[in-house]
């Protein structure tokens, strides 16, 4: 496992292979895979190899890292097909936002029109 994993954590798990995952991409220090649950045709997650938290808990020194998880989220965007066509990039933080999981992560979603809230 990779610094900062919690062994308690899903998305630790599946970075560590301990759970498996349709993994649309990896690199040194992201991986996307599709969301088990989709909203939307396209349903893509890409989160950090380590275990970051909130968006309102990263550091400075993690902008390098959002800002690739970003450009990352573009990629397998286009990889799937819905870069012409459209599609949303969303993180969400807290209870009001639904969010379940405490390992940072961005939802791409896509391929069909996603309204004003998806
Ligand atoms: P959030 O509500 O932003 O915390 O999103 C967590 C997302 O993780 C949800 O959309 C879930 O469907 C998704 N999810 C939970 N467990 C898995 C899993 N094992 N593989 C893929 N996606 C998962
Ligand atoms: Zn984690």
């Amino acid at each position: 496992m990779p610094l900062n994993s919690d062994p308690n954590c899903i998305f630790c798990k599946i970075v560590a292979g301990q759970i498996p995952s349709t993994q649309v991409h990896r690199d040194e220090s992201v991986m996307a895979f599709n969301d088990i649950r989709p909203l939307a045709p396209t349903h893509i997650l890409v989160i950090p190899l380590e275990h970051v938290t909130f968006v309102n808990q990263t550091r400075a020194e993690d902008e390098k890292l959002i800002g690739h998880m970003v450009r990352v989220g573009g990629s397998v965007a286009q990889k799937a097909g819905i870069e012409k066509s459209g599609y949303r990039i969303s993180i969400n933080q807290g209870r009001d936002a639904g969010q379940e999981l405490d390992h940072l992560h961005l939802h791409v979603l896509g391929g069909r029109p996603l309204g004003r809230s998806a």
